[in-house]
């Protein structure tokens, strides 16, 4: 019984995403499912990537957290179209709330906007937004087990970014077995090295997102 319930809130959730999907494609606007734990450097990859971008495309950002608009009033700054969704407890964005979030974003003035999930790596993974591309920003603090801890959000993406490689002279993370883990999981994702704080490897970042 229970698992029946669960299969119905998925498949209300799936037909809202394709609406979603729709909806930015009648707007020619790319989206991208940006998703990680806590902490990982969601926010800090989109500003960063807004920095080098903002000249050549028109960028807007939707910004899930269960509370706060710290992350859009960051992004706020860079001018550029921002919604904040706060879930109010929920820990990860379904179809439904990125619809209503649509509809306050002026689709027509953007080409590319970033959709950044509640920071978690279970339940994200399951609902489907409508999003083109899914991308997990992993980090080398969280060391370099997590694709086997949390296989399926490592199944269901398109790229993984590892984050924080500064750190790597202090933290015991093995690269190898991280990309070893991935491609097990998940062959066609491409693992892409970035420092947000550096800017080393977000040049091949902005080559993976402009392809
Ligand atoms: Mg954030
Ligand atoms: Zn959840």
């Amino acid at each position: 019984m229970e698992i029946k319930v669960l299969k119905n809130i998925l498949g209300a959730n799936e037909q809202i995403a394709e609406k979603n999907r729709k909806l930015l494609d009648k707007n020619k606007v790319f989206s991208l499912n940006i998703m990680s734990s806590p902490g990982a450097g969601k926010t800090s990859l989109i500003l960063q990537t807004i920095k080098r971008l903002k000249d050549k495309i028109r960028i807007g950002v939707i910004e899930g957290d269960i509370s706060s608009s710290l992350d859009a009033e960051l992004i706020g700054k860079e001018n550029v179209p921002t919604v904040q969704i706060n879930t109010g407890g929920a820990c990860h964005l379904d179809a439904n709330m990125l619809n209503n979030a649509l509809e306050n974003m002026p689709l027509r003035d953007i080409d590319l906007l970033f959709i950044e999930n509640v920071g978690n790596l279970v339940c994200p993974a399951e609902f489907v937004l409508g999003a083109h591309r899914k991308v997990l920003v992993s980090s080398v603090p969280e060391g370099h087990d997590k694709p086997l801890k949390y296989p399926l959000m490592f199944t269901e993406v398109n790229v993984v970014v590892l984050n924080k490689i500064d750190l790597l002279p202090y933290i015991n993370f093995d690269i190898e077995a991280f990309t070893r883990a991935v491609k097990g999981l998940n062959e066609k994702a491409e693992v892409i090295q970035v420092s947000c704080t550096t800017g080393e490897g977000l040049e091949r970042w902005l080559d993976w997102l402009q392809s």
